[in-house]
């Protein structure tokens, strides 16, 4: 058996998306712009598709645009926002724990004269608001601020942030990257009041290789990809019809689900944090996010890295830090405060709806045994 709680890296293709995409494929496969009466109808289930992913959203299908993963959305919403207000000013805000597909972008706009200001992170590994609103100015131009940290598991106070904002006299327009909490919190970009937010499918139980970006309608942006119109003119290329069939499936099976799938979450993590407090107490929570899927533990004093390839070599998966750091010190838990012991020791386990309590016993039972392999003078 094999118990895979990395949900927060990928997810598995559920079956029903995957039929979704190969039925666009091998069916549907006609080019959306073409004119004939088989392409229509794929222009017309593409606009479904989009409606689909929308009603996930809480917006209107004209504010969804396709991409192909919630990198490309992230780049995508500051490069625009910051060409769009370029000039109101040169100063961008966001925190020192975004997913690296914001912070490189944040990098290069520094090269390029921007003035970035990185929010700390506070304990609880979340942001304090009051440092928010002392960082805000009349020409700060964009905040960028993810709503939960795929690390950590907490969840940021984006919504509040998007008051202050609007009670100010900055002209700050205000991304989020949502792919780690879209379907986990339940929340629509209206809600949280964003300009931008960026998704990612494989992160909902869709392929890699498909995203999408929310782009609040009077919002003009700059096209991202410039070719033959697609995507409102916005993101040229023929649309990957498949890919956006696996999403809409995707979103469509995980709003009728989603309450459930966060209730079933949020008892599986208490579970394994029950049964960590009461059987392994070496291993000790890195922070307590509210985010229901993601758990952020240490094990101080020793090496995730090689307690992560343990449990793997058993069929159980969780991760170092960020699978996407390869191997690099995370700079989240180096924004965290974290002594070299607890950053060294840290892992993460993440579920999604699908994950079980024998998953979770699989876990505690490898970790024991790599415990007493490992480390015998623990046991
Ligand atoms: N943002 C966050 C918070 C993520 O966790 C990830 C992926 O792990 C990304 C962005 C990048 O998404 P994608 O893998 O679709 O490019």
């Amino acid at each position: 058996m094999i118990a895979y709680l990395d949900n927060a890296a990928t997810t598995a293709v559920w079956p029903e998306v995957a039929d979704a995409a190969a039925k666009a494929m091998v069916e549907g496969y006609f080019n959306p712009s073409a004119r004939y009466p088989d392409a229509a109808k794929a222009a017309k289930t593409l606009s479904e598709h989009r409606a689909t992913v929308a009603r996930a959203l809480g917006c209107k299908p004209s504010e969804v645009v396709f991409t192909s993963c919630g990198t490309e959305s992230d780049n995508w919403a500051i490069r625009s926002a910051v060409e769009l207000n370029r000039r109101k000013g040169k100063h961008i805000i966001t925190t020192a724990i975004e997913h690296s597909a914001v912070l490189n972008v944040m990098k290069d706009l520094e090269q390029e004269g921007y003035e970035v200001t990185y929010l700390p992170a506070n304990a609880q590994g979340t942001i304090d608001l009051d440092t928010f609103s002392a960082a805000l100015r009349e020409d700060t131009i964009l905040v960028s601020m993810m709503l939960v940290n795929n690390e950590l598991g907490t969840v940021l106070p984006v919504q509040q942030v998007a008051q202050i904002i609007k009670a100010s006299n900055s002209p700050a327009l205000l991304h989020c990257d949502a792919v780690q909490g879209f379907m986990k919190i339940p929340v629509t970009a209206k809600e949280l009041g964003v300009d931008l937010m960026a998704i990612s499918g494989h992160k909902i139980h869709a392929p890699k290789g498909i995203g999408a970006l929310y782009i609040r309608s009077g919002l003009k942006l700059k096209p991202f990809i410039l070719g033959g119109g697609q995507e409102s003119g916005l993101r040229s290329g023929t649309e990957p019809t498949a890919q956006i069939a696996a999403l809409a499936k995707a979103c469509e099976l995980g709003m009728a689900r989603r309450d459930a799938d966060i209730a079933h979450m949020q008892e599986l993590k208490e579970y394994t944090l029950r049964r960590i407090r009461e059987e392994l107490p070496q291993i000790v929570p890195v922070v307590l996010g509210d985010a229901p899927h993601v758990l952020a533990l240490t094990m101080v004093g020793y090496k995730s890295e090689v307690l992560v390839r343990v449990l793997g070599d058993a069929g159980i998966c969780v991760s170092a830090g960020s699978a996407c750091h390869r191997g690099t010190p995370s700079h989240v838990y180096a924004a965290l405060g974290l002594d070299k012991a607890h950053r060294e020791g840290a892992f993460r386990v993440s579920f999604c709806g699908d994950s079980t309590q024998e998953e979770v016993d699989a876990l505690i039972d490898g970790l024991k045994r790599a415990g007493e392999l490992l480390f015998p003078s623990m046991s």
